[in-house]
């Protein structure tokens, strides 16, 4: 099946209205029925009783919400999140792109949220774990007897110097980490295209969701000058706040040759500081770690301790995309339901077990998504394989019995490499590769039309039709 028959039946099935029987066919149609199966967690029913409140209904709390509406006879299960509209966010770095519309990655929340669910259309100002009570923003004191906690997380656009989410975009610095962003990437990186000039990539060196992404973007401005005849116009950088390109060794030998062939230059421990947008300068500094060897004055012994040497740089863009530091919500880290020591503690991420994900010192909440302090990547797809197990341990919880279900960090993203190509990088705690999907008779170490087309034309569906109603 080529790009556009496919394209046209999945068109059809959306006008026919997407239901389990269309959701599988369609999965069936493009032999993702494996992918559809999240975990070995077979469907079953419980008695349990309580009271459950979720915050956030993003990709987690709805698809939460989804599971245990299935699985509890008689649920009990409020939503507390703001939003007007559900975004599938992975389909932002393609808007930014020209290859979704913008109105092609959202739909009405009410239309996403399971039949008997609660839903207060609020905000969370602060959770009170001892009492069990969550005070919000207009809708005063909601008390719980469970809690799913997932907000998602917050971007701190006040941490870059001289930019506010506000100003996002003047001075052709942009960020398609907003859906508004993402939109006025796409015009400025055609106007880019056009005239050419200095182009400036960045991450962020806090956790951020989706670490693809700013290389996705960069990747993709590559080869869009190149559609245009305006390559040699343009001079391509991206500066990443970490000491390798990424992480996960099994696909970065390949991600760093593209870079290479593309002649994009990579420069390792640069954090951005800020941006002045009217004179189109960043301003970074590079942060280095070194070992030195301290006497003690008394016994002479020598002991190592690291010292960070950082240096400032300042370049000059024409293009910028930088990705702001990200935390968990400020009321996370308020209500005392974060790290408060380690890796993970700096940003508030929620201290919960990485493999039952039920919270460390409260064991009637649990967390998962981006909000989680566990140490894997943050994305959708990781979201929808701690779903059924997150619901389950939640329900044997609330059974009064052990959570036996275990998470094993796995987690998906599909790095766009260009128009037509996508390596698709899929791994677990450990870094392993851990494909889930029937590509088994392709290298995956490289990048795939075939994991293209998953990515364009059916991780959206099987977001909006599949994980967002229980199935997948
Ligand atoms: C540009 C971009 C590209 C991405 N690409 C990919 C990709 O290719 N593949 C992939 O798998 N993932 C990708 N992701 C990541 C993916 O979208 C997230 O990991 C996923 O949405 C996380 O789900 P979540 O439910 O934890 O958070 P979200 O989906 O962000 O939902 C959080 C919800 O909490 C609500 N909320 C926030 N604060 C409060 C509060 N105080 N009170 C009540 N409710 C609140 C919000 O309104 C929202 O509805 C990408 C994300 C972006 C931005």
């Amino acid at each position: 099946m080529n790009n556009n028959e496919l394209k046209e039946r999945l068109e059809l099935l959306e006008k026919a209205g997407m239901d389990r029987r269309h959701f599988l066919k369609l999965m069936g149609m493009t032999g993702m029925l494996t992918v559809a199966g999240t975990s070995q967690i077979k469907a079953f029913s419980s008695n349990a009783k309580g009271k459950i409140v979720i915050i956030g209904g993003g990709a987690a709390g709805i698809s939460m919400a989804a599971r245990l509406m299935n699985w509890l006879d008689e649920p009990d299960v409020t939503l507390i999140d703001p939003s007007e509209l559900q975004y599938y966010q992975p389909g932002f770095t393609l808007i930014a792109s020209g290859v979704y519309q913008p109105e092609d990655v959202y739909k009405k929340q009410e239309a996403c949220i399971p039949s008997g669910v609660k839903w207060i259309k609020d905000s969370v100002a602060a959770v009170d774990p001892v009492k069990n009570e969550i005070r919000t923003q207009t809708n005063g004191v909601v008390a719980y007897d469970f809690l799913v906690l997932t907000p998602g997380l917050q971007i701190n656009w006040n941490l870059v110097e001289g930019m506010t989410h506000e100003t996002l975009g003047q001075g052709n610095a942009h960020c398609i980490y907003d859906f508004e962003g993402a939109k006025r990437t796409w015009a400025a990186l055609q106007e880019f295209g056009e005239k050419g000039g200095r182009g400036i990539f960045t991450d962020t060196y806090t956790k951020h969701k989706c670490g693809g992404a700013p290389k996705k973007i960069c990747l993709l401005t590559e080869h869009y000058t190149r559609q245009q005849n305006t390559r040699d116009k343009v001079k391509l950088d991206y500066f990443t706040a970490a000491h390798e390109l990424y992480d996960v060794k099994y696909y970065t030998t390949r991600l760093e040759e593209i870079y290479k062939e593309r002649n994009v230059s990579i420069t390792l421990n640069y954090r951005v500081k800020g941006i002045d947008t009217s004179a189109k300068k960043v301003f970074f500094n590079k942060v280095e770690k070194v070992e030195k060897e301290v006497k003690d004055e008394q016994t002479g012994k020598l002991t190592k301790v690291e010292e960070k040497i950082v240096t400032p740089y300042t370049e000059d863009y024409d293009f910028l995309h930088f990705t702001p530091p990200m935390s968990a919500p400020d009321f996370v880290r308020d209500s005392g339901l974060g790290w408060t020591e380690g890796k993970l503690a700096a940003e508030a991420w929620v201290m919960v077990d990485k493999e039952t994900l039920i919270h460390k010192t409260y064991n009637n909440i649990v967390s998962l998504g981006d909000v989680a302090g566990i140490p894997t990547s943050k994305t959708s797809a990781a979201v929808r394989m701690q779903v059924p197990l997150a619901a389950k341990n939640l329900i044997s919880l609330m059974e009064g019995k052990e959570p036996v279900e275990k998470y094993d960090g796995y987690a998906a993203c599909p790095i766009i490499t260009e128009y037509g190509k996508v390596l698709l990088c899929e791994f677990d705690y450990d870094k392993n590769p851990k494909p889930s999907v029937p590509f088994n008779f392709m290298d995956m170490s490289q990048e795939q039309w075939l994991a293209w087309v998953l990515k364009v034309y059916i991780l959206k569906p099987m977001y909006f039709y599949g994980m967002l109603n229980g199935y997948a």
